[in-house]
């Protein structure tokens, strides 16, 4: 689907779905075709006070020219003085990361379905050259069917070689980029071997409430294993969690192929995923097309924020 400038005055905005750093995403129908979507809405003045415009830049031309059945996808965009709007599909299934922390922990069988999907989405970027940086189960949607996609690429972005922008989530943090010594796709991988490893023990493996307590478990490198992890998938996460990029999974000579061909994915068929032949064992409950009760709620905000004068705007040409 080709992205196409749109005017608001199409859509009706209803409740909000979920906030980020600039702004909120917000259920919206299309007047015309009575078509639900997902409006993300972000700040202009808030994307410059935090020096923030490459990186939506960045956004904006990932999410143009992205493909894939995992993969969140733009039909339009708009603006105003205040905000840049994005037109999101809308995947009513809610956040991954409220399926996971009602579950605890889930089985391996769907922590293989799960992270292979995240594994052909990094597959995919990567051969664009796409670094995601910011993986977390809240950045993965259940889809009605129970397949996920993956939203806000909001730290994604175009590496050649590497990059040294920190960001991320404390708890997904690769070593090198705490390190601040260049980071590229390998991050990626760091931030799988951590999903896994949540999945499966139903905590991150180096949490703390205190985010510089995080930061040095993790450049300790140290990851403890629950009893009832399974071994397989153990040694996958080691090889992920692996501190020297040039040993980690994913980044050697065989690149992905020596993920997806782990003793842990030996049941797992690629491509019954990719076409979606294997039936999830979670199937989100929705009740119509615009049902949001997979979605937390959030008190509604009438707050505008300041304009951006047009010779200030650097987006206003979009
Ligand atoms: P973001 O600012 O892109 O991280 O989005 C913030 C939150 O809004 C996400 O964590 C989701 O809960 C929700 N959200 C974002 N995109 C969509 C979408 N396409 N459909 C439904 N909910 C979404």
């Amino acid at each position: 689907m080709e992205t196409k400038k749109v005017k608001l005055g199409e859509y009706d905005i209803m409740n909000t779905l979920g906030t980020g750093s600039f702004g909120r995403v917000r259920l919206a129908k299309q007047k015309s075709s009575n078509k639900y979507v997902a409006l993300k809405m972000l700040k202009k003045i808030e994307i410059l006070r935090l020096k923030q415009v490459d990186h939506i830049i960045s956004e904006f031309n990932i999410l143009k020219q992205i493909k894939h059945p995992f993969l969140i996808e733009m039909s339009g965009y708009t603006q105003d003085e205040r905000y840049l709007y994005f037109v999101l599909e809308y995947i009513q299934g809610g956040e991954l990361f409220t399926y996971l922390r009602n579950a605890g922990t889930v089985q391996n069988e769907e922590a293989q379905f799960y992270s292979a999907q995240v594994v052909l989405m990094f597959e995919y970027l990567h051969t664009k050259n796409i670094v995601y940086r910011d993986l977390k189960p809240e950045n993965l949607l259940v889809q009605s069917d129970g397949y996920l996609k993956l939203t806000d690429f909001g730290f994604a972005k175009v590496v050649e070689d590497r990059t040294y922008t920190l960001c991320g989530t404390p708890e997904y943090l690769a070593p090198e980029i705490l390190l601040n010594k260049g980071h590229s796709k390998p991050v990626d991988w760091w931030c799988l071997g951590i999903f896994i490893y949540e999945m499966l023990a139903g905590i991150d493996p180096f949490n703390d409430e205190d985010p510089m307590a995080i930061y040095q478990k993790i450049l300790k490198g140290k990851v403890k294993f629950p009893r009832n992890f399974d071994n397989e998938a153990k040694s996958l996460v080691k090889h992920l969690l692996e501190q020297d990029v040039t040993k980690r999974f994913g980044n050697l000579k065989n690149g992905v192929d020596d993920i997806k061909q782990h003793k842990w994915y030996e049941t797992l068929n690629w491509k019954d995923i990719i076409n979606k032949k294997i039936k999830p064992q979670y199937i989100p409950v929705i009740q119509s097309d615009y049902d949001t009760s997979n979605f937390a709620t959030y008190p509604d905000s009438t707050e505008l924020p300041d304009p951006v004068k047009p010779q200030d705007d650097p987006f206003k040409d979009w």
